[in-house]
């Protein structure tokens, strides 16, 4: 998918378009019917979401098993959903949604749901020089303990590279640590302020710098967490400005997604979240 809507109403106009390209993706290099083995060529079937062998009829439907099953939405809104989220670098709320598309609330809200799925982080193990951090999202200022209802997300940068980020239940060691472990190769060299659960770090297999932002030492040589704080503010600035108020129940998808778009960012995302969308669920 491009970055404009002109182009994108080229490539897709309608839901057959949409559907032949789904076809192509998942099916455009087969040359032999599966079940009579011929050669052959597969036609569209009219009014079905299907196609059919020319010589035994057999079906292949290129929804099967995608996100796109089953629903009554038609797939070109999809697709355009899709696209929406590919060029809004902030996010996409159901509302804008619901405006775009002409759909329910209700109906947008589980298409951004299902949109921000394929946007789930994979589980990489980062590596070379990376900036931890944590931060506290949502709540309220007033509570007595200022961060008493916000919720914590502990996040890695490599610089120059990928990202990663959890909503993590507390900021103790005992929470942080397997975080760390899980996410960061041994070896790695780690840079961090002095947060006290960061303290084991070179008994663990990494080497630690640490920058002590409470006597506003911020840049010492390379010791310098500039990086992540460039992904905590882009984070904060899209949660508020589009999603305002994120309940902790889908914080972690909200958090996937900007992970998403930091480790894809000068990437046109709309093919990447395409070809993610039609791979069997
Ligand atoms: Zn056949």
């Amino acid at each position: 998918m491009r970055h404009t809507k002109k182009q994108f109403e080229a490539e897709f106009p309608d839901d057959d378009a949409c559907l032949e390209a789904v076809f192509q993706d998942r099916f455009g290099d087969l040359k032999f019917c599966p079940k009579c083995a011929a050669e052959t060529k597969f036609y569209r079937v009219k009014s079905r979401q299907c196609y059919a062998c020319k010589w035994c009829s057999y079906q292949l439907f290129p929804l099967a098993d995608t996100i796109f099953r089953k629903t009554t939405t038609p797939l070109k809104d999809w697709f355009y959903a899709v696209y929406l989220f590919s060029v809004a670098k902030n996010g996409v709320s159901a509302k804008e949604l619901e405006r775009h598309l002409g759909v329910t609330y209700k109906t947008a809200w589980r298409m951004a749901g299902q949109i921000r799925k394929l946007m789930q982080q994979d589980g990489d193990i980062l590596a070379g020089d990376v900036e931890i951090d944590e931060t506290y999202i949502g709540g309220t200022r007033r509570m007595a303990n200022k961060y008493s209802n916000k919720s914590a997300v502990f996040g890695a940068v490599e610089r120059n590279g990928r990202a990663s980020a959890e909503h993590v239940k507390s900021t103790g060691a005992r929470v942080l640590l397997p975080e760390i472990e899980g996410h960061i190769a041994a070896g790695a060299h780690i840079h961090s302020d002095e947060w006290g659960a960061y303290r084991t770090l070179k008994r663990r297999g990494y080497s630690h710098t640490t920058v002590n932002h409470s006597k506003l030492e911020y840049v010492r040589g390379s010791a310098y967490t500039n990086t992540i704080e460039g992904f905590w503010s882009q984070l904060k600035r899209s949660i508020d400005g589009t999603y305002h108020a994120v309940s902790p129940k889908y914080l972690q998808s909200y958090v996937d997604e900007f992970v998403f778009r930091y480790n894809f960012r000068g990437v046109a995302v709309g093919p990447v979240l395409l070809e993610r969308a039609l791979k069997p669920i």
